[in-house]
């Protein structure tokens, strides 16, 4: 038997559903918000392994809803720690009193839309029911974690961990052999530290990563005024942007300018360092020619770093630079010069199996006292599949995406009737700074709930024909680019049987604009009623 009534239901209570929250509430709106960690943070609450931090920078990855948060917050470092930001999550959480509509250890399994009373009842794990008019999914994109099924891999008796469910008392690799699988962003922020305190780690690479150097370090008192001073016109440029982050386009193409030119863009770039790097040119995910003279150049660094030059050719990637996330690192192809690390390419020679004792690869045995997955997540659609969602007709959100997800604009599925996304599929989400990609989901959700509340109208459904054509531009947008040439998460190609289909939109102004003239035609491909 279902108890409480809210208007709104919120799932998760990372960075989207504690402003979820904030902004819903301060509406009128009664909210509660359930949470399958102890506590609030999301992503910073889950990913504790050593070295974690953003990538984009702090000053950018924050809210800008609230000018006295945004210039009270003090960040030390230009790319904060897993640490930080946490705290700053708690911050935000005691400011605007989160906690108290917060229910927490409390994971959502079940949800039913009843068509008579076009409600939500949303059931927990533990089968606690719950009534909603309105539901609002912040499950997060990077929050279901992947563990490959590598044969054996239950039988290994040291210590696993997940860089994406990190233990809270850490992990003490002092005096251990360790082995750790996967080398995208979490490897690269990760292996650096392990290194430091392992007495032997074992990389088991299958794809190298591009990373940038982060030059991270403390702020500069002077560069956090300015910024701060003029906070509301670079929060407005990056609005304004691609991807809702200052990288700083050129709008040269690569084969437009010399060699020499390039080189020195390149370099320019390189020394600023972090995700900037891709702006050096307009095209270079665009035409394979330019981008291969980024790679050249990224390649080159590596070669200059790694004294091994065996070591530095497996290391370098001949993917499309930025196909894949790029990483970020600290130290990370230096840290294959240390006597204590070894590189295992698992492409040319697989795993074969974990033992009770460590990894079987060509024949022979690692021994490991350790064992790390660094290996990512069902990104995108993973946290919702896993949850028995109902939709109008019965049919489940897993049956309605097991060809690849379906929305419109990320946000909405038909089908689903007054149920949202934040930074769902086919929206920018992981193509942008996230932290301004999900405070437009926010508002624009609480807008459409607040435009029903107004115009008395129980249901809101996107129609059949706007998903259609949402996922049509989509994927028209990603054909014309480079994206779909390499096994991205982006795409889906990290778990085995999931559908491909490039998830993010790409252009987040343009997605913007999009959503706005939506609203102005009356919420256009929507059915209220
Ligand atoms: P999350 O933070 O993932 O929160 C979702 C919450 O929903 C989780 O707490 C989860 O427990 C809960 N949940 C899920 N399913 C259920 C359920 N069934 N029942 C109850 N609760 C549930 N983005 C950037 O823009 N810049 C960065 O530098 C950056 N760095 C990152 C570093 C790491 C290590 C990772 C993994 C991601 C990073 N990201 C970054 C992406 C990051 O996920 C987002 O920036 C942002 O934190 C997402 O917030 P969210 O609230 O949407 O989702
Ligand atoms: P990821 O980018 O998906 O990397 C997973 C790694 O595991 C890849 O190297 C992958 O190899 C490898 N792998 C997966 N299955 C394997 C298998 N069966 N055998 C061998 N190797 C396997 O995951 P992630 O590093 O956790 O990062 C995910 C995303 O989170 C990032 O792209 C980024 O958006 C975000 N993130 C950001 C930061 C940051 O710097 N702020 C840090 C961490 C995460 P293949 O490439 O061959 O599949």
């Amino acid at each position: 038997m279902a108890k409480n009534n809210y208007d709104v239901i919120v799932v998760g209570a990372g960075f989207a559903g504690l402003y979820m929250l904030h902004n819903l509430r301060s509406r009128g709106f009664s909210v509660r918000v359930f949470e399958a960690g102890g506590d609030i943070g999301g992503t910073w609450y889950w990913n504790r392994y050593p070295g974690a931090r953003c990538d984009v920078e702090s000053l950018e990855y924050s809210y800008q809803f609230s000018e006295e948060l945004q210039q009270e917050w003090v960040w030390s470092e230009r790319y904060a720690t897993q640490a930080e930001i946490l705290k700053y999550a708690n911050h935000v959480a005691d400011r605007f009193e989160l906690r108290r509509d917060i229910q927490f250890d409390s994971h959502i399994s079940k949800m039913a839309f009843d068509e008579t009373s076009n409600s939500w009842t949303i059931t927990t794990a533990d089968g606690e029911a719950t009534v909603s008019r309105f539901c609002v999914m912040a499950t997060g994109c990077l929050s279901s974690t992947n563990i490959p099924a590598i044969e054996g891999r239950e039988k290994f008796a040291g210590g696993t961990y997940h860089t994406g469910s990190w233990p809270h008392h850490g992990a003490d690799f002092t005096g251990k052999k360790v082995g750790i699988i996967g080398t995208g962003s979490s490897g690269v922020q990760s292996i650096p530290i392990i290194a430091e305190q392992a007495d032997h780690l074992y990389v088991f690479q299958r794809t190298p990563s591009y990373a940038i150097p982060a030059y991270n370090g403390p702020y500069d008192p002077e560069y956090e005024r300015e910024r701060k001073a003029n906070y509301k016109n670079y929060r407005e440029e990056a609005k304004n942007s691609r991807s809702g982050f200052l990288l700083a386009i050129n709008e040269d193409m690569a084969m437009d300018v010399s060699e020499e030119e390039r080189q020195v863009a390149y370099d320019k770039r390189w020394k600023r360092g972090g995700l900037t790097f891709l702006g050096a040119f307009n095209d270079l995910l665009t035409n394979k020619e330019a981008n291969d003279t980024a790679a050249d150049f990224v390649r080159s660094k590596i070669q200059e770093v790694v004294n091994d030059p065996d070591l530095a050719e497996k290391l370098s990637p001949q993917t499309v630079v930025g196909c894949k996330r790029m990483c970020v690192d600290t130290n990370y192809y230096q840290t294959y010069n240390r006597d204590n690390v070894t590189l295992l390419d698992v492409t040319e020679h697989p795993i074969d199996e974990i033992t009770t004792t460590g990894i079987r690869r060509d024949g022979t045995e690692i021994e490991l006292d350790e064992l790390v997955f660094a290996t990512g997540f069902d990104a995108m659609t993973g946290a919702l599949a896993k949850i028995d969602i109902k939709g109008s007709n019965k049919t489940t959100l897993k049956e309605k995406w097991a060809e690849g997800a379906k929305t419109y604009l990320g946000v909405a599925i038909a089908g689903f009737p007054n149920l949202f996304i934040v930074t769902g599929p086919g929206s920018p989400s992981v193509l942008a700074n996230m932290m301004p990609a999900i405070e437009h989901h926010v508002e624009w959700i609480s807008d459409c709930i607040n435009y029903c509340r107004e115009t008395n109208c129980n249901r809101v459904e996107a129609s059949s024909d706007a998903e259609e054509a949402w996922v049509a531009q989509t994927n028209e947008l990603a054909s014309h680019t480079l994206f779909p040439t390499c096994n991205s998460w982006y795409l889906g190609a990290n778990i085995p049987g999931k559908p491909r289909i490039f998830m993010p939109y790409l252009g987040f102004q343009r997605y913007l604009a999009a959503c706005e003239e939506i609203v102005e035609k009356g919420y256009k491909g929507f059915s209220l009623s």
